[in-house]
């Protein structure tokens, strides 16, 4: 398994709240949100990490799979993931973008 580091919002790219870094090996996870939500966005990314090593392919069909593989394990992390995303309009522009880029 890939190692954790949790940043400061600075050092993430774009509006992720976490990342799986395939080429860094190494999850990275924002250190200012609620830990409730950082458990589920773990479990997210740790999906992330196994579907590429299981060679799984699809932006949106690995999206799905993480929200709702990480979602059953921590529900209360997901809605609050959502409730957040809601409220941080960048974020819908950054999930517009990358299904249209398909990456
Ligand atoms: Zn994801």
């Amino acid at each position: 398994m890939y190692p954790v580091k949790y940043i400061p919002k600075e050092e993430m790219i774009d509006e992720y709240f976490g990342l799986c870094s395939y080429n860094k090996k190494t999850i990275f996870i924002r250190n200012d949100i609620p830990k409730y939500i950082q458990i589920f966005v773990l479990a997210h990314e740790r999906q992330h990490e196994k579907d590429y090593k299981n060679g799984i392919k699809g932006t949106l069909w690995l999206e799905i799979r993480a929200n709702v593989l990480g979602g059953l394990k921590h529900p209360i992390g997901f809605i609050g993931c959502i409730i957040l995303t809601i409220f941080t309009f960048k974020r819908w522009k950054l999930y517009i973008k990358r299904i249209v880029k398909g990456k």
